[in-house]
């Protein structure tokens, strides 16, 4: 399976997707955010540094990300297709990673970019919940992921919660930090030649479909390059 990096602005679906992805075609998720929301849970003394920089939406330094990540890539469970959401977030990570991936023997097979405008994005990350127990992600005001009983998960029956970056003026300082840093990136895997564009305005079985259509696409590639 070809590994895959997710570009999009927050709260545009990359852990929806990733999941889908995990369960049609075994794909490991590694979430940034997640490895650094971990960090910040056990408490430890770089935990305590990272909840504030994370609750007021800044980026966290290249060099703790890309170690977490580091720590991430080396277990086994990677080698079977991985898909990075949430890294790389700007030209320096990006590099970071071509170095990181080279020293594991590892390569990116396509870099998919989730397209929507800020409005949608928005009121995406306002509705956003999930289940502190399962993780299964929910979104009150689309119809398509809100909960059948309001505010509790359908597989755990347990309140759902809300991230505490995901409110109105953190979503602006994080769109920002997207804008300013990560959409550069989308030239830098053009001309890689292995960006895919998908429309994200719709709802989340739209999208995947697309992203399936690129799914095919990869595999058709490495069965002709095999000969398979
Ligand atoms: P996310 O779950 O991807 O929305 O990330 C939540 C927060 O974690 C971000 O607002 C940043 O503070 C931090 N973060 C996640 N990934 C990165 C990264 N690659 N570089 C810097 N900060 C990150």
């Amino acid at each position: 399976m070809k590994n895959i990096i997710f570009i999009a602005p927050p709260a545009a679906g990359k852990g929806t997707q990733s999941e889908i992805l995990m369960k049609n075609h075994g794909y490991i998720h590694i979430s940034t955010g997640d490895l650094l929301r971990k960090e910040v849970e056990s408490k430890s003394e770089l935990g305590l540094r990272l909840t504030e920089i994370m609750s007021s939406g800044e980026l966290v330094s290249d060099e703790i990300v890309t170690e977490l990540l580091r720590k991430r890539l080396i277990e086994k469970d990677t080698e079977t297709g991985f898909i990075l959401d949430g890294y790389p977030r700007n030209i320096a990570q990006a590099k970071i990673l071509d170095d990181l991936l080279i020293t594991l023997g590892k390569k990116i097979g396509a870099a998919i970019y989730l397209d929507m405008d800020v409005d949608t994005a928005m009121h995406r990350a306002l509705g956003r919940l999930s289940c502190p127990e399962c993780g299964r992600g929910y979104n009150k005001y689309e119809e398509a992921t809100k909960p059948k009983n309001e505010g509790f998960c359908d597989d755990c029956n347990i309140a759902l919660t809300s991230r505490s970056d995901d409110t109105e003026e953190t979503f602006k300082i994080r769109f920002n930090a997207y804008i300013e840093n990560t959409e550069p990136l989308l030239d830098y895997y053009k001309e890689l030649g292995i960006l895919n564009v998908i429309d994200n305005s719709g709802t989340p079985s739209e999208t995947s479909a697309l992203i399936e259509s690129v799914i095919k696409w990869l595999t058709f590639i490495v069965m002709k390059r095999f000969k398979l």
